[in-house]
């Protein structure tokens, strides 16, 4: 493998090639687009469905203590009166009194957070957009979640949110979860689905949307295991993200400083990535104590516990959980697959993702748009879509086909050409050295299983 710098790739230059080959698109664009709000596109659907499905058999398939959910996302408000967002789902908001835009105040330069979460800017900051100094309001609390409304009345008693996390419909659940999958601790429950936040200062792309994708285990263990539990997943996690391609050196663990903690958690890890703007967070690990559960215990009423029959009793389980965005996941598999380096054409743009996780496995493609290579390579090609997803492609020359491939981190392309007829062999280019392999046509479907699913 070549040795890739890390200045070769940029925001701007992600953000084009998803345009450029489907994989995100402005939303909305024939309107004037929407501010923060993205599609995804063919190429980009193709690549969450790896990642999604990638996740789910690490952290459920292939293991015996963890099940599925997936909640409503519109339930009943109680559960965010109970959870504590009604209340304090929020964050610092600060107004620049001159250009009247709004901003994060722990954002904010020299920002600095004190006992309680409560935000201190200094007095003579300047804004980030207009530049004047001292103009910000004092901060205030925002509440992030979106309200609606359900039926036909819109008044306060028809109020609903849409949820800023996956992880209460685990909660809700416990119960019925655990009854029903006849579980014992410790014990996780996993869920892929939206989340919705309103937030302030969205941006650098689908880094932060108002509305996203995240991955969240809730796992359950015994009061007094929480540590050991806590230093598994912090570690499983970032072992999941070398697993999907991402290189070692473009990952760091962020401890929260105990003072910056939730009065309620023990302990909170960041897997942050490097991104082009600096680190930021990834993931999230978190040790929520029975924070949790016991609010949903009092509020409710009912009985969320768990009765070890062991010591015949009742005992409410302590929580660590993983959360981690898809849409994150999405772009720093981009920012770290994407290469270019020179050639003999110029500049090759390459994005070189594991063939697990590409949208696209292979292209078929017959070296001229003659028969009967054509008919061979679309026989090749009705074969392999069964299993992969793979594009067959006639057109231009070959050179500008590999690239294309390229630069969609296609990992193999198979050429049929006039010697295929005789031979009954296909050439098979590898996409980062570009070296070429004759296989027979009776082995291509398992030479390119074993080089995808290893
Ligand atoms: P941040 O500090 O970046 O706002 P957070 O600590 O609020 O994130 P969590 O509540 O821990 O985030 O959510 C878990 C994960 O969900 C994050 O690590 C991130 O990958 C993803 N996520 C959270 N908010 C957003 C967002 N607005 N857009 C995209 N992904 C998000």
């Amino acid at each position: 493998m070549t040795i890739r710098e890390q200045h070769t790739v940029t925001m701007d230059k992600i953000v084009a090639l998803c345009k450029r080959r489907g994989f995100v698109f402005p939303s909305a664009e024939i309107y004037g687009g929407f501010a923060n709000a993205y599609d995804f596109g063919p190429l980009g659907v193709e690549l969450k469905r790896n990642v999604r499905d990638h996740w789910w058999r690490t952290m459920v398939q292939s293991r015996d203590d963890v099940v599925g959910l997936e909640g409503a996302i519109i339930t009943n408000p109680r559960v965010w009166v109970a959870s504590g967002h009604v209340g304090s789902f929020t964050d610092p908001l600060v107004e620049c009194r001159n250009c009247h835009n709004r901003f994060r105040a722990d954002n904010l330069p020299g920002a600095t957070i004190g006992d309680g979460g409560t935000v201190a800017v200094p007095p003579d900051t300047p804004c980030p957009h207009c530049g004047q100094r001292g103009q910000f309001t004092e901060p205030r609390d925002f509440n992030m979640m979106f309200k609606t409304f359900v039926g036909v009345v819109e008044e306060e008693a028809t109020v609903a949110y849409l949820p800023p996390e996956t992880a209460q419909s685990m909660f809700i659940n416990f119960a019925n979860v655990q009854t029903t999958a006849r579980k014992k601790l410790p014990f996780g429950i996993a869920q892929i689905r939206k989340s919705f936040r309103n937030e302030i200062t969205p941006g650098n792309f689908i880094f932060r949307t108002r509305e996203f994708e995240q991955m969240e285990l809730e796992y359950f263990v015994r009061p007094g295991t929480e540590d050991e539990w806590f230093a598994y997943w912090r570690q499983a996690r970032m072992d999941w993200y070398r697993a999907i391609g991402i290189r070692a050196e473009n990952l760091r663990f962020y401890d929260t400083p105990t003072a910056e903690l939730a009065h309620y958690s023990k302990g909170t890890t960041d897997i942050q990535y490097r991104y082009p703007f600096g680190w930021g967070e990834l993931e999230g690990i978190a040790s929520r104590g029975d924070y949790d559960l016991r609010h949903h215990i009092e509020a409710s009423g009912e009985q969320l516990s768990y009765f070890d029959e062991e010591t015949r009793e009742h005992i409410v389980p302590y929580v660590v959980e993983p959360a981690a965005g898809l849409d994150r996941t999405l772009l720093i598999l981009l920012l770290d697959a994407y290469d270019e380096e020179p050639d003999n054409q110029g500049l090759r743009t390459v994005l070189r993702l594991a063939p697990a996780i590409a949208p696209v496995k292979a292209a078929i493609l017959p070296l001229a748009k003659k028969e009967p290579l054509t008919a061979l390579a679309r026989d090749l090609h009705a074969g392999l879509k069964r299993r992969y997803l793979v594009q067959y492609d006639d057109t231009g020359n070959i050179g500008r086909r590999y690239r294309r491939q390229d630069e969609i981190g296609t990992p193999f392309c198979v050429t049929v050409d006039f010697d295929s007829l005789d031979d009954h062999a296909v050439t098979v280019r590898d996409r980062d050295s570009m070296a070429q392999d004759r296989v027979p046509i009776a082995e291509l479907e398992a030479f390119l299983r074993e080089k995808i699913e290893g």
